[in-house]
C-alpha cells in the first residue's frame, strides 16, 4: 500500500513536471521572438497631458515660403511641394521655460537654423483631400528644423541625396505638442527666430505656399499617413548660421516660446 502511494506520488510529480514544462513551451510559443535589446520609444510632450505622443515618422517639406525658395535658388511660383525625412530619434524635446543644450553636430562648419510650425497627425490615410487634411491634425508644435547647410549643398551640388545635411542626430528639435483641439488649427500667426535676442527670421505663417492642410494632401499621394507621423511645414527666409554659444529663441504665436543653446 505504502510503495503504491510512494509510486502514485511520483507519477504524479513526473507528471506535474511534465506539465510545467509544458506549459512553459507553450508561453514561449505564445509570446514568440523577443528583442534582443531595448531600442527606446520616441515620444513628445503634450502641453497639459500626462499622456505622451508617439513618435512614427519625421516629414518636413523644403522651400515652402516664397522668400525662402528664392534665396534657396528656386522658383516659387513654378515648384511642386518636396518632401524628406529625418529619422524619429533625431527629436530633440525642448521643455518650455527652459533653454536646452543643443550639440553643435560634426563634420559641418555652416550650421543653420530653420524655424518651422511642426504639425502632429492622430490618423492618417492615402489621397487624403485638403479639405479633410486638417482632421487628421492631433497638435502643434515650434519646431527647428537644423541643418548642415555646407553638406547639404555639397552633396545637392553633387546630385546625391541630402541626408547627411539634414537627417543627423538632434537635427528634429521641437516644443511640447498643443492639442489643436485647444489652440485651434495654425493658418496665419507670427513666426520668428531670434539669436541672441537679434531677430533673424521673421514672417507670418500664411506665406507658406502649401499650407499645412495641402502637405499633408500632397504627402498622403506619396505615403501613407499614420498617426505618430508629423510634419516640419517649412521655414521662412534669412535662415543663418549659428556658432557654439548663440542661444536661439524660436516663437509662433499661440505657443510658447522654445529655445535652445549651442553647446
Ligand atoms: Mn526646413
Amino acid at each position: 500500500m505504502e510503495t503504491v502511494d510512494r509510486r502514485a506520488l511520483l507519477a504524479t510529480g513526473v507528471l506535474a513536471l511534465a506539465g510545467t514544462a509544458a506549459a512553459s513551451r507553450s508561453a514561449e510559443a505564445q509570446s514568440g521572438p523577443k528583442p534582443i535589446f531595448d531600442v527606446p520609444a520616441v515620444t513628445i510632450p503634450i502641453a497639459g497631458e500626462r499622456d505622451v505622443f508617439p513618435v512614427r515618422r519625421i516629414y518636413c517639406i523644403g522651400r515652402n515660403y516664397a522668400a525662402h525658395a528664392l534665396e534657396r535658388g528656386s522658383d516659387p511660383t513654378r515648384e511642386p511641394p518636396f518632401f524628406f525625412q529625418k529619422p524619429t530619434d533625431a527629436i530633440q524635446v525642448v521643455a518650455p521655460n527652459s533653454v536646452a543644450d543643443h550639440p553643435y553636430p560634426s563634420l559641418t562648419r555652416n550650421y543653420h537654423h530653420e524655424v518651422e510650425l511642426v504639425a502632429a497627425l492622430k490618423s492618417g490615410g492615402t489621397n487624403i483631400a485638403p479639405e479633410q487634411a486638417l482632421d487628421h491634425v492631433y497638435g502643434y508644435a515650434v519646431g527647428l528644423d537644423m541643418t548642415r547647410r555646407d553638406l547639404q549643398n555639397g552633396m545637392a551640388a553633387q546630385k546625391k541625396p541630402w541626408e547627411i545635411g539634414k537627417s543627423f542626430d538632434h537635427a528634429a528639435v521641437l516644443g511640447p505638442i498643443h492639442p489643436a483641439a485647444r489652440t485651434g488649427h495654425f493658418t496665419k500667426g507670427a513666426i520668428s527666430l531670434a539669436v541672441n535676442g537679434n531677430v533673424r527670421q521673421s514672417s507670418d505663417l500664411d506665406k507658406m505656399i502649401w499650407s499645412v492642410a495641402e502637405q499633408i494632401a500632397k504627402l498622403s499621394e506619396a505615403f501613407e499617413l499614420k498617426a505618430g507621423d508629423i510634419i516640419y511645414s517649412g521655414t521662412p527666409e534669412n535662415v543663418g548660421p549659428v556658432v557654439r554659444g548663440d542661444v536661439l529663441l524660436a516663437r509662433i504665436d499661440g505657443l510658447p516660446d522654445m529655445s535652445i543653446r549651442i553647446v
